[in-house]
């Protein structure tokens, strides 16, 4: 059987391509998917159509609704099965890949109990006038999502768009799909019509390019790199096609020297290595006042010496990096900082069973890391700490917003002023005061400024953003 899904049914690639699925925990093939191209993506956009067409577009919000929160139900009935596919094909421990398939439940149950809450408005118009703004689905919408979490941003983008009655056609990544595949069949097992939801699995430069420049697609959204995100932007104007872009960052952690000291360093730590720091929104700069560094620094230090990297199985702080071709760039980060002298202040350690073929990189704490350096510009993808120093608050100011990125960033500081100061003046999508929850909540707006992107996902304001408004002029005098 194919792991193309469409219109209700399961299909191989047209040409009967596959692509092989690598395990990262120790460099193994363990299975193949279908490499759907632009035939295959072509007919998932017509299925999408017709299901508007037919009974998924004449559906109410409640009964759209309750097909969402069934599927949610059914992904905490199947949760175990789901984490541990999410487990060994991204490589991360089975606690968080747990945790991760009850945060895709969340979503279809956050969007389905919203699906008819959502209400237009009228406007108090001229005399003789009733008018009304409907809000209404996009039509067909594409998705297009990464390999960091796939479950949870299946959740994060599909339920939104079905909730508000558009018909979807995803395309999750080739390097880690398979949970896309099972929840797939969970769509089915809860009852959604043929054609609401298709899924058509290949690589990002064929069935990525084909869906994102398709002439019937009415919406796109997009997670992933900055390079991508332009080209998506660029085949998506062609057809004055709207989307929304969710791309890289390189988010600050600023520690003031009032900051609980005790508090801020393990969940900074942890903001850095959760997911072996292939995390769009991770903490992956630390910025300390000069005044407290060398102490604050020996205790973050102290605690990412303790980090411990394995398999799933082994269940400790993080996973491998997800493929040969990410680890080889997250070395390449570590070596050339090491060649240029940027001083390696703490190292985590693999796990000494650990198998010899898997993509394990040891967390890295670089300290007094330049302000140029492409340590601290870039985006890593991996578990790679830069720590800077600053000197009073326009100082942090200027160095948090230093960077081309602005997505998140955690401000560490017992004064209350200086946290709206701060929350107003540091450019991201997400501020965290005296916490940091990479990403945050399914009920948190979430998404970029700057290189980091446009448009927000998760929330309320997703639901705006997977529909559009038409306005309703009646005359009636
Ligand atoms: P990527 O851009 O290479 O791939 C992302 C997805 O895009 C994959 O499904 C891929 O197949 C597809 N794709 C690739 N080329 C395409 C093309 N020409 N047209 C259409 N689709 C194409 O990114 P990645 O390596 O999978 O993920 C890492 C990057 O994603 C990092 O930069 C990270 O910061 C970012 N990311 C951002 C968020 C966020 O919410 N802002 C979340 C996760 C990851």
């Amino acid at each position: 059987m194919g792991t193309i899904y469409i219109n209700g049914n399961w299909v191989e690639a047209v040409d009967g391509e596959t692509i092989d699925v690598i395990n990262p925990s120790n460099g193994e093939k363990f299975t193949t998917i279908s490499r759907g191209r632009a035939e295959d993506v072509s007919q998932a956009v017509r299925a999408a159509n017709q299901a508007l067409e037919g009974r998924w577009g004449q559906m109410t919000a409640t009964e759209r609704g309750r097909l969402l929160c069934r599927l949610g139900q059914l992904i905490l009935d199947n949760a175990e099965e789901l984490a541990q596919i999410e487990a060994r094909d991204t490589g991360k421990p089975l606690t968080v890949a747990r945790n991760d398939v009850k945060v895709v439940a969340r979503y279809f149950e956050f969007y389905g109990t919203a699906a008819d809450k959502i209400h237009g408005q009228t406007v108090p118009y001229l005399d003789g006038f009733n008018v009304s703004i409907l809000r209404v689905p996009h039509g067909v919408t594409a998705h297009i999502i990464p390999w960091n979490y796939p479950a949870q941003m299946l959740g994060r983008t599909i339920a939104p768009a079905l909730a508000m009655g558009n018909a979807a056609v995803l395309k999750p990544s080739e390097d880690a799909c398979l949970s896309s595949i099972r929840i797939a069949q969970l769509f089915e097992e809860a009852g959604f019509p043929a054609g609401s939801f298709n899924l058509v699995t290949g690589y990002g430069h064929e069935a990525g390019a084909a869906l994102t420049a398709h002439p019937q697609i009415n919406f796109a959204t997009f997670t992933g790199s900055p390079e991508v995100g332009v080209l998506v932007q660029e085949a998506t104007a062609r057809n004055h096609v709207p989307c929304v872009l969710e791309l890289g960052g390189k988010s600050p952690q600023i520690v003031f020297n009032d900051a609980d000291l005790e508090k801020a360093a393990p969940q900074i730590v942890k903001a850095i290595v959760q997911n072996a720091g292939q995390t769009c929104s991770a903490g992956s700069r630390l910025l300390i006042q000069e005044d407290i560094y060398d102490k604050f620094i020996a205790k973050v230090a102290r605690l990412f010496n303790e980090v411990r990297v394995g398999t799933p199985e082994m269940d400790l702080d993080c996973g491998p990096i997800v493929s040969a071709k990410q680890r080889k760039r997250v070395q390449g980060f570590i070596d050339d900082a090491v060649a240029s002298g940027v001083p390696l202040l703490a190292q985590g350690t693999v796990a000494k069973d650990a198998p010899s073929g898997g993509y394990f990189v040891a967390p890295v704490l670089f300290g007094n890391v330049p302000r140029a350096h492409r340590l601290a510009c870039n985006e890593v993808f991996g578990p790679v700490l830069s720590a800077m120093t600053f000197s009073d608050e326009s100082d942090a100011i200027a160095l948090a917003n230093a960077t081309e990125f602005g997505l998140a960033a955690g401000v560490w500081t017992e004064n209350g002023s200086r946290q709206a100061r701060l929350a107003r003046k540091i450019i991201a999508g997400q501020i965290f005061i005296n916490c940091y929850g990479a990403g945050g909540g399914v009920e948190l707006p979430f998404g970029g400024m700057k290189k980091s992107g446009h448009g927000r996902e998760k929330g309320f304001l997703a639901l705006e953003e997977m529909s559009t408004t038409k306005t309703v002029a009646q005359y009636f005098n």
